[in-house]
């Protein structure tokens, strides 16, 4: 069987202005896509209503164009795929959250973080999420209840202290164990929107996503998406997890940390200093 036509994706989050992780995590996508003679996308992740802003995705455009990178499909030029922007799918992923809710693997959860705190027996760092403890799983569930989420969340039940590993075509094998290294995780908000793993699940399966490009704060996410694909009997795309640029304090770039925004660099013209795509005037 002939292997299916390169399709890469990035896939920005309008919450402020990109900074140079993300040009350079983008332009690592541009370049596998190009050099694979694929294609490449662009989706806007605006499902939170609350903290994304127009203005940003327009920022994002700009400034990405600005540093010399180009899509073949997105929310500014269209594409066979379209809509890019989530926000306008929510009909969509109740689809999914439809079928997911069929294979029983997912369930309502009205339970608290604070409630999570509590039946937590061990302390866990503020940097890694709280693992959902099983006790906390609901007992006599009837899914057949729920035609919709409703105002509550929804969690995948993950297969405790199964191994899912993974081979990143940057970092190599990948092995996290369900139960230990993730929890039950969110599916649905109780806010109405779906989750980023599902959404972004959702999106690369019917964009026909071949390779996902991506930071690699994403690693352990990745393994909670494979649940999602095989839950739903979805190819599972390759991934490629970039390194992450440090500021001068060993910390990850963050939207906040203005300094160094793309938009400032390109205004300043430091942006050729750090990075070398933008076109030649
Ligand atoms: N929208 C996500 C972000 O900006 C990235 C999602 C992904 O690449 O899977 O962090």
């Amino acid at each position: 069987m002939s292997k299916a036509k390169y399709r890469g994706r990035i896939a920005p989050t309008p919450t402020g202005f990109l900074h140079l992780g993300h040009a350079t995590t983008f332009s690592i996508a541009f370049k596998r896509a190009k050099a694979a003679n694929g294609t490449i996308l662009f989706r806007n992740e605006d499902l939170d209503p609350h903290r994304c802003k127009p203005e940003f995705i327009q920022a994002c455009i700009d400034d990405l164009r600005a540093c010399g990178l180009s899509w073949d499909e997105g929310p500014d030029i269209g594409g066979a795929f379209a809509p890019y922007n989530q926000s306008q799918k929510l009909e969509w992923f109740l689809e999914i959250w439809q079928s997911l809710k069929e294979t029983g693997l997912i369930y309502p959860c009205d339970k608290s973080r604070k409630d999570v705190q509590e039946a937590l027996t061990a302390p866990h760092n503020d940097d890694s999420e709280a693992i959902f403890p099983n006790e906390l799983r609901p007992n006599n569930i009837n899914l057949n209840d729920f035609s919709e989420p409703g105002k509550t969340n929804w969690r995948f039940k993950v297969p405790d202290r199964e191994i899912i590993s993974f081979v990143d075509n940057h970092f190599g094998k990948q092995c996290y164990t369900a139960g230990i290294d993730f929890g039950d995780f969110l599916i649905w908000r109780k806010d109405g929107f779906p989750s980023y793993e599902l959404a972004v699940v959702a999106d690369d399966h019917a964009m026909q996503i071949t390779e996902v490009v991506r930071g690699k704060d994403l690693l352990l996410s990745t393994a909670r998406q494979i649940l999602i694909y095989r839950a739903l009997g979805w190819d599972i795309p390759e991934f490629y997890h970039c390194d992450l640029i440090l500021d001068e304090n060993g910390e990850r770039l963050a939207k906040r940390n203005k300094a160094l925004s793309l938009r400032e660099l390109i205004s300043s013209g430091e942006i050729n200093k750090y990075f070398q795509l933008i076109p030649p005037k």
